[in-house]
């Protein structure tokens, strides 16, 4: 049975900056209240292309927190750079995935790469945080970079359109991306052709059309817009007349209570106070800004 559509969400009204180096519009958890739609992800910002201005100080944020979630950062044009307290760095560029356990806490910085900074140019990105099942929550962090070279791809007969499986499964094609939950994260680019799949039971599903346009299960789709699906149901056709840009996530819901103070997302709200303590008492480790 086709998955129905409960939902086409327009773009969120209003963009804001995260630092100074994204502007991004914000789908949730303020732009639309769907959280419990979207469990386990717990928060996705869109920095739809924009152009950034030479800078020979690159733009971006600088030291911070995060504890008990992962982040996960989409660069689709422009380059990222991000350090974190566990010793771990990484540069991506178009394509490529910075895919960050936070785990017991970590402290991070995410800047725009250097020699893009210094050029300029076009930037499109997605960050989006994951949850982590309690038993997971205290993992030392970790860092996967999945760059060009290493990316897990599926590919049309006629090689047309591409499905890049950044996390879970694409019809044949597994991604190598270590998660601590069943989800599926795909960067898929249709190009005037129809793909059609099937969606496991008991998952969260929805799209981000980053652009172009499409026929999703009979439902016209515009860039930006957000899809969200019906539980039931489990296949999905998505049909695109020219070049389509769109992230899927599909996922099963983690049932624990979630208690999010800022950067810290944990269970209960004693936990929280811990996490604070923890972070003051430098328990998080040292990053120079
Ligand atoms: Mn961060």
């Amino acid at each position: 049975m086709k998955k129905p559509i409960l939902n086409i969400l327009n773009r969120p009204a209003q963009w804001h900056m995260v630092g100074d180096g994204f502007r991004v519009y914000n789908y949730f958890p303020s732009g639309y209240q769907i959280a419990e739609h979207m469990n386990p992800f717990l928060m996705l910002d869109f920095n739809p292309q924009h152009s950034f201005a030479p800078s020979q100080t690159p733009r971006g944020v600088g030291v911070h927190p995060h504890k008990g979630f992962e982040t996960v950062t989409i660069a689709y044009q422009g380059a990222v750079a991000h350090h974190d307290s566990a010793g771990n760095s990484g540069i991506i560029g178009p394509g490529e995935v910075q895919w960050m356990t936070a785990g017991s806490g970590v402290l991070h910085k995410e800047y725009h790469e250097l020699e893009f900074s210094k050029l300029g140019g076009p930037f499109e990105m997605i960050q989006l945080w994951v949850n982590l099942p309690r038993q997971y929550k205290s993992e030392p962090p970790s860092y996967q970079t999945i760059s060009l070279n290493n990316r897990c791809v599926w590919n049309s007969k006629n090689g047309a359109s591409q499905v890049h499986v950044i996390a879970g499964q694409f019809k044949h094609v597994k991604s190598n991306t270590h998660t601590y939950s069943e989800m599926d994260v795909w960067d898929m680019q249709i190009y005037n052709e129809s793909l059609e799949f099937v969606v496991p039971d008991n998952r969260h599903s929805s799209c981000l059309l980053i652009n172009g346009t499409a026929v999703i299960n009979e439902k016209n789709a515009n860039a930006h817009d957000m899809v969200l699906f019906a539980h039931d149901g489990n296949t999905v056709k998505i049909s695109t007349e020219s070049s389509t840009r769109i992230l899927w996530l599909s996922a099963q819901p983690i049932l624990e209570p979630v208690v999010q103070y800022g950067p810290f997302v944990m269970n209960t709200k004693q936990e929280i106070v811990e996490a604070m303590e923890q972070f003051h008492a430098g328990a998080f480790g040292r990053l120079e800004d």
